[in-house]
């Protein structure tokens, strides 16, 4: 074995467990305290958006949505045009339903080296009808939905609005801790 080739096999091992350990060490801490996040995010802690679903009910259910995650001041929703929105929030028509399968919400996003540009958040009114959720439910799908236009990913914990499933429950400390996280932290990091 040449020198340069025990260098090299000392580094791998090196980052082995490098990775062993932030790994725990990561999931435990977000179990703890933080709801994950993925490599995308706005530049900012702040993104304009529209609503263009033509239901009157669903447009409440979204004012709603913004109006609880501005409440808790780590990020801003601004309203705008919707030709200028980063973010449009509105609803699946029956046809596109199809195409959401089984998903209550569905959020599509645009970026650019880690960067959002343009993001997508439907609601499926038919599932939402269909599963019987309530007024709340709807609005804790929004939330969540917005969630992830922030940058957020499921929590595995149900103590989330980020729950995979989630129906009824709202906005936790651990999902604003999770975007404080998210914009404290650059583009091109996941947690
Ligand atoms: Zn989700």
């Amino acid at each position: 074995m040449t020198r340069s080739a025990w260098y090299r096999k000392i580094v791998m091992v090196m980052v082995t467990i490098g990775l062993f350990v932030s790994q725990i060490g990561g999931a435990v801490a977000l179990a703890a305290s933080t709801t994950p996040f993925g490599p995308e995010r706005f530049a900012q802690n702040h993104a304009t958006y529209a609503i263009t679903t033509r239901s009157a009910y669903y447009q409440k259910i979204w004012r709603s949505a913004v109006h609880a995650w501005n409440k808790t001041g780590v990020f801003t929703f601004k309203l705008a045009s919707s030709k200028s929105a980063q973010i449009k929030l509105t609803t699946a028509s029956a046809n596109q339903a199809q195409h959401l399968g089984k998903d209550v919400g569905l959020t599509e996003y645009w970026a650019k080296r880690d960067y959002l540009i343009k993001v997508s958040s439907e609601l499926n009114p038919t599932l939402l009808h269909s599963y019987g959720y309530s007024r709340s439910d709807d609005l804790h799908v929004a939330e969540h939905e917005l969630g992830h236009a922030m940058g957020l990913e499921h929590n595995p914990s149900k103590h989330s609005v980020m729950y995979y499933e989630n129906r009824s429950v709202a906005i936790q400390p651990v999902d604003i801790n999770g975007v404080k996280a998210r914009y404290q932290t650059p583009a091109g990091q996941a947690s």
